[in-house]
């Protein structure tokens, strides 16, 4: 057995330096070397009662993994994790670990936890650099299931139950799969050929991605059931619909949904000199919000040249985004106008942004969320001078599929109810991911996903 390593720090994870990435979009992190992952390695402990897996969504058996790394074996390293999670590169780079797995390791209690996280990442991109092993097709057993959507509910969903033998076919609204991984989360934190990497992994397993495929519109559930004899469908279709602040002026010129304004740099490339779809966003660009959408929209806007302030309502010890990421805008040179809340949106006579009202708040006992309450403090009226304000206050799912789905039951805001399993109130139709809970992490939707697979196939077979 190796040597522990006593230190009470993490092995930092090399990065590219601040005043140089926050003007390109190449990734930031950027993974540790073979010797530093040994090292960080055999901080472990092995405990006997392995507290971080109940943190992992997926369980994943992070000791044994992390034994395999110690000692060099990165490849079967690899085979630990990917038996419980099937997009490790991607949960590498953004999870929330430091809520998760992280935050139960016995080391974090006198000093710093393992850097579950970063050995996660390393293990998975040695695998898709050396790894020349293909997966076994599996053997079709003759049910067609459909999947509605490809993010990483969707893809987790279709991988498991591709490796079962079904015949997947995943229907995607947009011209490309892997939902947020791909029109959300930007270049400089999960590189896309990363996401497809792993898309690559489903279409191996003969998973069918029929994109531009809106369901409801282009084909309903129950044309998937009754014309092309799915026996099954699993709705992933996520919660990509744009919640604003209804204060007056959002109608202005230069105010974007962060949905908007990331899927136009992501997806369309926007932020190229050459893109077919350039996007404004002028010098002063305010990001209202504090969480992993907000951070990625503040950081984009700074690649494009701005000054970004994010205006979030509550103090830092509330912002929801994961620690990495507000250190990183924070050393990227974005300002945190904290305990700031917008009121009010003033234009110009041609109708662009060019003043955001605000508020300072203050926090007082907590509200239903658990979070303390922000109120305004009176007589705090003040304008921040902007050309452009980027609304990033959350999301919830599309109606589109609700609306044409008889007999679909929705909660109020929109999520898709389900039991436990994912099964809907409709028989054979399962759901799971941002479109069942709103919008979340990716983890949560991958387990959903799983759980989905798991009900879909009993299901199946119960028939
Ligand atoms: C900018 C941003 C940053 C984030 N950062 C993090 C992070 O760092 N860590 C983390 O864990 N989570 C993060 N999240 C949240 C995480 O990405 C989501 O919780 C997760 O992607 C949800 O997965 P999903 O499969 O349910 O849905 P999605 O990823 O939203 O995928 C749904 C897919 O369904 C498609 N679709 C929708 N309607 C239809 C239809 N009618 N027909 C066909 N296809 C349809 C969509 O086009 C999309 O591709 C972030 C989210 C955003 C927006
Ligand atoms: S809790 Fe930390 S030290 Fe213990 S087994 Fe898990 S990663 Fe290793």
């Amino acid at each position: 057995m190796a040597t522990i390593n006593k230190s009470l720090v993490k092995n930092e994870m090399p990065v590219q330096p601040a005043d140089v990435r926050n003007r390109n979009f190449s990734e930031v992190a950027l993974g540790y070397t073979k010797d530093q992952a040994i090292d960080e390695a055999r901080r472990c402990l092995n405990c006997k009662h392995k507290p971080c897996i109940e943190g992992c969504p997926v369980n994943v058996n992070i000791p044994d993994f992390i034994a395999e790394v110690a000692n060099g074996n990165f490849e079967t390293a690899y085979q630990i994790i990917n038996k419980t999670n099937s997009l490790p590169a991607i949960c590498g780079r953004v999870c929330p670990q430091e809520k998760q797995c992280e935050a139960k390791c016995v080391r974090g209690i006198k000093g710093e936890p393992v850097g579950i996280g970063r050995l996660e990442r390393f293990v998975a991109d040695w695998h898709i650099a050396n790894s020349t092993t293909e997966p076994e097709i599996p053997k079709s057993n003759g049910h067609k299931v459909a999947i509605v959507g490809s993010g990483p509910a969707g893809l987790t969903c279709a991988g498991d139950l591709a490796k079962l033998g079904y015949e997947v076919t995943i229907f995607e609204a947009f011209h490309l799969a892997g939902g947020v991984l791909v029109y959300g989360i930007p270049e400089f934190r999960l590189p896309k050929h990363i996401v497809q990497k792993e898309i690559d992994g489903l279409k191996k397993l003969n998973v069918k991605i029929e994109t531009n495929m809106v369901i409801g519109k282009i084909l309903s559930i129950d044309e998937l059931f009754d014309e092309y004899e799915f026996k099954a469908v699993f709705i992933g279709s996520g919660a990509g619909l744009p919640m604003f602040m209804n204060i007056p002026g959002e109608n202005f010129k230069g105010v974007y949904s962060a949905n908007e304004f990331l899927t136009r740099i992501n997806l369309m490339k926007a932020y190229k000199s050459d893109s077919d779809t350039p996007i404004h966003c002028g010098a002063k660009v305010a990001v209202v919000g504090g969480g992993n959408v907000a951070m990625d929209a503040a950081r984009c806007a700074k690649r494009l040249g701005a000054d970004v302030t994010i205006v979030y309502r509550r103090s830092e010890a509330e912002l929801p985004a994961r620690l990495e990421e507000i250190e990183h805008a924070k050393e990227e040179g974005i300002n945190f106008n904290l305990l700031t809340n917008p009121i009010e949106i003033i234009g110009t006579e041609d109708g662009w942004v060019k003043e955001l009202v605000c508020l300072k708040m203050k926090l007082s006992e907590p509200d239903a969320s658990g979070r303390a309450r922000p109120v305004p403090i009176e007589g705090s009226e003040h304008k921040l001078s902007v050309d452009c304000v980027i609304m990033s206050i959350g999301t919830t799912p599309n109606p589109l599929i609700k609306n044409t789905t008889e007999g679909l039951a929705t909660e109020k805001w929109g999520g898709i109810i389900t039991d436990e399993d994912g099964l809907t109130s409709r028989k054979g139709v399962y759901a799971g991911g941002d479109a069942v809970t709103g919008a979340a992490t990716v983890i949560l939707a991958m387990e959903a996903g799983k759980k989905a697979a798991k009900a879909i196939d009993d299901y199946i077979k119960s028939k």
